[in-house]
């Protein structure tokens, strides 16, 4: 399989030949087209399975196909990520994947000041990436609202319940609409995240590699 033949434009063929990636992965492979038409994906894989992509490239698609600006102080596409690391790094793939998009890209995670985060949402992103704790605290201070979001990423899950976030997630679901596309990415399936993805994916595509 190419790039080229999993629906993605070419916008998002440039970036990914200025990366120097030949060929899609088996994850963006079996993925890629499934999140392209809307449908909710339980992906199981590590770190290092080229599983970013495999939901970021997507995502921009989608996002660039249907462009609407996102309301103040709220995203369009929310992704949870478990450490300050790792929301980084998705911050920069999105950031990469899609720098001839012109589509905007926020990180926010704990240990840090509020005023540059606050500062960076005040317009509404596309793209917002964070750790649960800090995203939580944004809402309580009503400098983020997630009540805009058409998709939502939890990544890591098995990673989020070891560090104590299954809480914090669902109270972040609670206040995303309803009606939205999820993708839930885990390298393992212990039973509290299986129940986790039971609860937030609807007849989801399911990927394992
Ligand atoms: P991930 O599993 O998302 O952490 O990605 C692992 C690494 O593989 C990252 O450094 C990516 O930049 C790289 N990568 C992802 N997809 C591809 C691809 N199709 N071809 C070459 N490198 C890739």
């Amino acid at each position: 399989t190419q790039f080229s033949e999993l629906g993605l434009s070419k916008p998002l063929l440039k970036a990914l030949a200025e990366e120097g990636y030949e060929t899609p992965t088996p994850i963006q492979a079996k993925a890629i087209p499934g999140v392209l038409s809307g449908r909710d994906l339980l992906g199981i894989a590590q770190t290092g399975t080229g599983k970013t992509a495999a939901f970021a490239l997507p995502i921009l698609q989608r996002l660039a196909d249907d462009r609407k600006p996102a309301p103040r102080r709220s995203c369009r596409v929310l992704v949870l990520s478990p450490t300050r690391e790792l929301a980084t790094q998705i911050g920069d793939s999105f950031k990469t994947y899609g720098r001839h998009l012109g589509l905007t890209v926020a990180v926010v995670f704990g240990g840090v000041k509020y005023g540059a985060q606050m500062r960076a949402l005040a317009g509404g992103v596309d793209v917002l990436v964070a750790t649960p704790g800090r995203l939580l605290d944004h809402m309580e201070q009503k400098s983020i609202s997630v009540s805009a979001t058409e998709i939502f990423v939890l990544d890591e899950a098995d990673q989020m319940l070891d560090l104590g976030f299954v809480v914090p997630i669902r109270k972040i679901v609670r206040e995303i609409p309803k009606v939205r596309q999820n993708l839930f990415f885990s390298a393992t399936m212990p039973g509290e995240i299986g129940k986790l993805a039971g609860e937030l994916l609807k007849e989801p595509l399911r990927v394992e590699v």
